[in-house]
């Protein structure tokens, strides 16, 4: 039986002269791996090859068990073709699709992460500078962290739950505790890092990332990449152009 369904490509592998193997993050599906036999041959039924950041209906024959599901048809929709004329919204939304790809499992479907990933994107090709497409990654990161339920805690201090104020004059994350860290804990965590108190607050409360400025965003985003690289038990690929900045 066939399923219709809508994805983004999250990545792409040549597998014979004319043939290529995709991950697809579906909406309905959530991430699957298909075949898309001779997408690289000419009038074929994918408007192939197919890139990375493809976006539009599919068309895909399940796999069976673990296997690749066999795609039938991928119609190409050019919505995101500006994310590729600044070199930070590409370098933004392939980080995106990175973790996207590293966080999910396949066959397990997140409509809702879909929809943030795809706002994300859209989102991102119309920034005009590095740190709108940097402050609206961190939103994005921290939703997709959200979504596979490992939100970090950002309102109170993840180890003693005293909130977040002022007061507490120094202010620090841990990976290990999974959130903002108190004064009073963070001898415990040996893997804590020091925040300042514009980065502390931001996390506290994300509105403030409009106001904030270049150094904070490259603060939080040197945060994340951090606890994503903690997480992964790696570097992210794409981390590399950030941590620059
Ligand atoms: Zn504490």
């Amino acid at each position: 039986m066939l399923t219709k369904d809508t994805a983004i490509c999250l990545r792409t592998v040549d597998y014979s002269e004319t043939s290529q193997v995709l991950t697809l993050f579906t909406k309905t599906s959530g991430k699957i791996g298909a075949i898309a036999k001779g997408a690289k041959r000419k009038n074929n039924s994918f408007d192939g090859p197919v890139e990375i950041l493809a976006y539009g209906p599919v068309i895909f024959k399940p796999a069976p068990n673990e296997g690749l599901a066999t795609l039938a048809e991928f119609q190409q929709m050019p919505v995101f073709l500006l994310l590729t004329r600044k070199l930070f919204t590409l370098n933004a939304a392939l980080f995106a699709v990175e973790l996207t790809e590293a966080f999910t499992e396949t066959n397990d479907p997140h409509p809702n992460l879909f929809d943030v990933l795809f706002n994300f994107l859209n989102d991102l090709q119309q920034t005009q500078d590095f740190k709108d497409a940097t402050s609206l990654l961190i939103v994005f990161q921290l939703s997709l962290l959200s979504e596979i339920g490992a939100r970090p805690v950002m309102k109170n201090c993840a180890n003693c739950k005293t909130p977040l104020t002022s007061e507490w004059g120094k202010f620090y994350f841990s990976s290990n505790a999974n959130g903002l860290i108190c004064p009073d804990c963070q001898s415990n965590y040996q893997d804590r890092t020091s925040l300042s108190h514009q980065t502390a607050h931001c996390l506290y409360d994300l509105s403030k990332l409009t106001e904030a400025t270049e150094a904070t965003i490259n603060e939080l985003e040197k945060l994340m990449i951090r606890h994503f690289t903690h997480l992964m038990h790696r570097p992210p690929k794409t981390a590399k152009f950030f941590l620059k900045h």
